[in-house]
């Protein structure tokens, strides 16, 4: 150990910066996303500067790439610990912004620009701690496997998808993974006029199924009578669809959380509550997200139908965001399809299949002894993702799955908006909390 050696918070603020300043847009067509080579390989430079062995990896196509390392623990006969955070962002369109996005300029408190919540604030916390426990000869209570992967923000196909079903050797003996959207605060206010930060820490995500529908019908001259119209059945199902209220279900992770929440705060958010969505508006921007997870969703977002105005075409199809709460499938399948009506027959575009994890054990008891050694007024509690991360295909594994990337935020600043959103951007102060937190957390787990 050199004493002189910077250590992981000396460096955080700089490592997110040069994160943000390799342009990783993920813009969902292979041919158009760049920047995960270069990125990976400077981060395999940085772990390998510190003494690290490192794997570079390609997920089926060039230049998707994703960088391991392991930091051995003590004892090996223990579950591994994976820290997965993905390298690539959603592209930003600069004019919209009052930075540059690929900037990562560091001023008023903040580093900006695209990522620097969704996720490279989470990559620069795992870079400074990897580079920091190598260089003081840490070894935590157990191996601690780094990821930094390609392709999340288009559900992990050239990523942590192909990396689980073509790689699996990579995550032999990982019992529990830790990534992003959870750790974050939401400051609440108490009734006696106090206010409390809450942690949340992410133990589920609904599953994530684009349908598409097709209705079959006979094609024939737009001037005649046609009672069997492809394009009428099609949005006549797709307006039932989308105009569906599916039933209010409350899963384990979100009834603690609104439990909690209620404790807290004093509001009514019992789940038979008929004021549940209203009360709900009151925790500010991130009712945005539970909201989401009170039931499944179908939202309409494509139609695609015919070729000339005076042909009747023998088939209509739209394509279907559906959401669907953990444990769901079937019934969710089962109102769609009494809601579609036989002429229409659906399919499966993308399904990514919902996860949720109990929040108990030693795991959960470390982030949350994490969080109360850096602040005494936090409280953690677990809530549900109403999108997706990489912890999906984790997840296929066996391994259980935690959002937790720790930010202590201002209370007004709308976090949620953030995310994909213009002028994205992560307090200073946040980055070198989470970092502590972080660092408490990985040698105590
Ligand atoms: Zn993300």
């Amino acid at each position: 150990m050199t004493s002189a050696a910077p250590r992981a918070t000396d460096e955080i603020v700089d490592l997110v910066s040069r994160f943000i300043r390799f342009d990783t847009s993920n813009t969902g067509e292979p041919e158009t996303t760049r920047g995960e080579a270069d990125c990976a390989r400077w981060v395999q430079q940085q772990l390998e500067e510190v003494g690290y062995k490192t794997e570079y990896i390609e997920s089926g196509q060039p230049g998707r790439a994703n960088v391991f390392a392991t930091l051995p623990g003590a004892d090996a006969g223990r579950g591994k610990l994976l820290l997965h955070a993905h390298l690539d962002v959603v592209p930003a369109q600069a004019s919209d912004w009052s930075v540059d996005p690929f900037s990562g300029a560091v001023k008023d408190g903040y580093v900006w620009g695209r990522g620097a919540i969704d996720m490279k604030d989470m990559c620069g916390m795992a870079l400074a701690l990897a580079r920091q426990f190598r260089r003081e000869g840490t070894t935590p209570p157990r191996d601690i496997v780094f990821a930094f992967l390609a392709d999340e923000e288009a559900g992990g196909k050239w990523g942590s998808q192909w990396l689980v079903e073509h790689r699996p050797d990579l995550f032999e003996g990982v019992t529990e993974a830790v990534g992003e959207v959870g750790g974050f605060s939401l400051t609440v206010d108490r009734p006696d006029g106090s206010s409390r930060r809450l942690y949340l820490v992410e133990t589920a995500e609904k599953g994530l199924a684009w349908m598409k529908l097709t209705a079959t019908a006979n094609a024939g001259h737009g001037s005649f009578l046609h009672d069997d119209n492809a394009v009428t059945i099609l949005a006549e199902a797709v307006a039932k669809l989308g105009r569906h209220r599916f039933p209010l279900v409350m899963t384990e992770s979100v009834g603690q959380f609104l439990a909690a929440v209620s404790e807290e705060t004093g509001l009514e958010l019992r789940p038979d509550s008929p004021d549940l969505e209203t009360a709900l508006h009151k925790l500010g921007s991130i009712a945005r997200i539970i909201g989401a997870t009170l039931r499944d969703t179908a939202n309409p977002t494509m139609l695609d139908a015919g070729y000339k105005a005076n042909v009747i075409p023998q088939t209509a199809t739209a394509v279907v965001d559906c959401r669907v709460l953990p444990g769901r499938q079937a019934a969710f399948e089962a109102e769609v399809d009494a809601l579609i009506g036989p002429q229409v027959t659906r399919e499966w575009v993308t399904k990514l299949d919902s996860y949720e994890t109990t929040f108990d054990g030693d795991l959960v008891d470390a982030m949350n002894a994490a969080v109360l050694a850096h602040d005494p007024n936090g409280r953690t509690v677990p809530y549900m993702l109403s999108g997706g991360t990489d912890a999906k295909a984790f997840a296929k594994l066996g391994i259980r799955c935690f959002g937790f990337a720790p930010l202590q935020l201002p209370p007004d600043l709308d976090f949620a908006g953030l995310f994909h959103g213009v002028d994205e951007r992560v307090p200073v102060d946040a980055l070198i909390f989470g970092t502590n937190v972080l660092e408490h957390f990985l040698l105590n787990s």
